[in-house]
């Protein structure tokens, strides 16, 4: 509240202060470096947003900056991974890896698999035992499945990209640690970089968990359109759950349908977007 004119000519000024560099920089005067940005909550002023209220993924590129996160080695370290210019690079430069003792288990590291330019990444946990053993992720009966549901909203695996938080499978399948997890996330979120995905289509409350590095439960976080630096997270049921639980696949439907409804508007606003590249092509080309 304010008692005299002095704090109404200063609040007068930010707001004045606020147009201009909204005028010059657009959207992204309100995307914080991620490096000085804590993740976002979800619940944090988005309780009960519905898709017409919520903003569509951002048009502008890039639109995911990886995060530095203190207290994860690897990037203390400042490793050449870091500065790897694609996904076949950045493969090459981590597939090796032993930061976690997973690393010493694998039969195969699991990098990811798909569309390098997919405007929808899914991410599930970590790889299982067929995934172990071919080095592809979602191979196996819920990779099946995954293909499946896929296909209920007319996507190809090929037209999204797939990978896990963790690049290794635990033993027996077991959860990862949150050490596993917070070792192994950067790759994960440079992969998110190199791609620059429009939507996340996350699998299970420990891969949602793991990007929002905060605990939930699946029904805390499913059935609605999750904010996640300028990109859209929509959280479902992991296919390896849905085979155990079929009860719970007519909610993952649920989410699958609410995926579909918001890439097709964000694709709607792109193709009205005013191109300024002189560009016929996709969605890529023109934002
Ligand atoms: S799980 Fe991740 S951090 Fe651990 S060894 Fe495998 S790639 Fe490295």
């Amino acid at each position: 509240m304010t008692t005299g004119g002095q704090p109404s000519r200063l609040l007068a000024q930010l707001q004045q202060w606020i147009q201009l560099r909204r005028s010059v920089v657009g959207e992204r005067l309100y995307v914080e470096p991620a490096a000085s940005r804590p993740f976002p909550s979800p619940m944090a002023g988005s309780q009960g947003t519905s898709e017409q209220e919520l903003p569509l993924p951002s048009p502008q590129r890039p639109r995911f900056h990886m995060p530095a996160i203190g207290g994860e080695d690897l990037f203390a370290m400042g490793p050449p991974w870091l500065q790897s210019q694609s996904l076949s690079e950045l493969y090459a430069l981590i597939h090796t890896c032993t930061a976690c003792s997973l690393g010493l288990q694998r039969t195969n590291f699991v990098f990811g698999s798909g569309n390098p330019r997919a405007e929808i990444v899914v991410i599930g946990e970590a790889p299982g035992a067929e995934e172990d053993a071919r080095g592809e992720p979602f191979v196996g009966a819920a990779g099946q499945l995954l293909t499946r549901m896929l296909q209920a909203i007319q996507l190809r695996r090929e037209d999204v990209y797939i990978c896990n938080v963790l690049k290794c499978r635990p033993p027996n399948n077991r959860r990862p640690t949150p050490q596993e997890i917070s070792t192994c996330r950067p790759y994960l979120w440079k992969q998110l970089e190199l791609i620059q995905p429009a939507f996340l289509l996350v699998l299970g409350a420990t891969a949602a968990t793991a990007l929002l590095e905060k605990e939930y439960k699946i029904a805390e976080l499913r059935g609605r359109p999750i904010p996640f630096h300028g990109m859209v997270m929509v959280v479902t049921y992991h296919p390896a759950a849905l085979l155990r639980n079929p009860q719970w696949k007519s909610l993952a439907w649920q989410d699958l349908q609410l995926l579909r409804r918001l890439y097709d508007a964000y694709v709607d606003r792109a193709s009205c977007h005013p191109c300024t590249h002189g560009s016929s092509g996709g969605l890529r080309d023109c934002l």
